[in-house]
């Protein structure tokens, strides 16, 4: 279950990972992009953090809507519109509920939806799938995430600036499904989610 409060702690445990590995982020995105994805996530998260800070006892909505902001106007490149509809569809969502399910399948639909790409096409929907199906059965590890990262590796990209280089993109990580890995394991880090 999201709560204003777990959902801070785990935003701020998420933008630590991003700042401690955006050098990695960027040398990810290096062969199949254009070497920013670990900048263009370090922006977001810090203005993410700062926005958070200046809230006094938010509800969970404007946790969520505060974050989305500030990601759709920081991050910029192809993941910041992304990972802003995701928390801009949770926010939407927590209006009605707060149940860990019914959030991560609405960021889910907002990253399809504003992407529109699917399984299969080297994006981060390739971990959020099945992750989100692992937070829902209650059952997601370390082990997991890391696999479902690993795993883009074998895919050609079909959507993104990786798609431009066709089977030349196998045989590397998607930066972006990389991030997506810390924020699920900024999740299952944090209590009471
Ligand atoms: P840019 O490619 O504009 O420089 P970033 O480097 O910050 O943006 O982000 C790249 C990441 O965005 C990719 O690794 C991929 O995971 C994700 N991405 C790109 N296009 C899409 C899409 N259409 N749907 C879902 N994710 C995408
Ligand atoms: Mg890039
Ligand atoms: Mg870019």
């Amino acid at each position: 279950m999201f709560t204003a409060e777990n959902t801070t702690a785990w935003l701020t445990n998420f933008a630590g990972k991003i700042e401690a590995n955006a050098a990695y982020l960027s040398d990810l995105d290096t062969p199949i992009g254009d070497a920013d994805h670990g900048n263009n996530m370090a922006r977001g998260v810090t203005a993410v953090t700062e926005a958070l800070g200046k809230l006094s006892d938010p509800d969970l909505v404007t946790v969520l809507k505060t974050t989305a902001m500030a990601l759709i106007s920081k991050v910029g490149g192809a993941s910041g519109p992304l990972y802003g509809t995701a928390f801009l569809e949770m926010a939407k969502a927590a209006k009605d509920a707060n149940d860990t399910a019914t959030l991560l399948d609405a960021a889910l639909a907002g990253i399809e939806k504003r992407g529109g790409a699917t399984t299969g096409d080297k994006t981060m929907v390739d971990v959020w799938v099945p992750l989100v199906a692992d937070v829902k059965a209650g059952s997601l590890t370390k082990d997991q995430i890391k696999a479902a990262v690993e795993a883009t590796k074998d895919i050609e990209a079909k959507k993104g600036r990786a798609s431009y280089l066709g089977e030349r993109s196998v045989g590397h990580i998607d930066p972006g499904s990389q991030s997506s890995g810390y924020l699920f394991e900024a999740l299952i880090e944090t209590e009471g989610i």
